[in-house]
């Protein structure tokens, strides 16, 4: 489990941490550098938001794995960071699945040509983990069951044709608060869990 902090205080993170949480994810890349200075450095921190180019390199040092990698570009230039600094920086795809929650995200068929296209292979700096998505903020339960099960599929069919000897190509990063359960159900590896970790956040 990822205990998302974004927006919540060094103070909640630490309650956290001294109950024994390590894992911790933000979105913002200002935010995840400020707290990853002021904070012990045996936390692991994930990056789950959308991940503008220019702002890479202020993560690539020491981050433990990008779950929104959402476009060849980024990955082209996370790889050229992750170069920089002499690391192999784990990065999961972003899957485009709900009608339209996130802008973001490869759709199926896209990742497909991408890794036919053998263009996903090529990198020193970046390993790929696996798939990351999110399901539509809906109150309908079948409807997130559809698209967790549907993400479920895809990872399983590109990993059977793309990755099936890479036993690092693992994760599906899927379910939040509100459907982590539904997500575990349909085989979720990862959940990102904020609000009902720390509450309510304030914007
Ligand atoms: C904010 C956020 C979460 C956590 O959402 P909650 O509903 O507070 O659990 C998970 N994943 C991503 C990508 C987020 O932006």
């Amino acid at each position: 489990m990822v205990a998302i902090s974004k927006y919540h205080p060094i103070s909640s993170i630490l309650e956290a941490y001294n109950s024994g949480q390590r894992l911790f994810g933000e979105n913002h890349v200002q935010e995840l550098v400020s707290k990853h200075d002021a904070l012990p450095t045996d936390i692991e921190w994930h990056f789950t938001g959308h991940l503008q180019r220019n702002k890479v390199k202020y993560i690539v040092p020491f981050v433990s794995l990008i779950h929104s990698v959402d476009s060849l570009r980024l990955l082209d230039e996370i790889d050229r960071q992750g170069g920089k600094c002499g690391r192999v920086i784990p990065c999961l795809l972003e899957l485009h699945i709900a009608n339209e929650e996130s802008k973001y995200g490869f759709l199926p068929e896209e990742l497909d040509n991408l890794l036919s296209s053998g263009k996903l292979k090529g990198y020193e700096h970046v390993s790929l983990r696996g798939l990351m998505c999110m399901a539509t903020n809906t109150d309908d339960e079948e409807q997130i069951e559809r698209e967790f099960g549907y993400a479920k599929s895809v990872f399983d069919d590109l990993k059977s044709r793309y990755f099936a000897d890479d036993e690092g190509f693992c994760e599906l990063s899927m379910g939040m608060s509100d459907d982590y359960s539904i997500a575990l159900r349909h085989g979720s590896t990862l959940i990102r869990v904020g609000t009902k970790i720390f509450g309510n956040r304030e914007y």
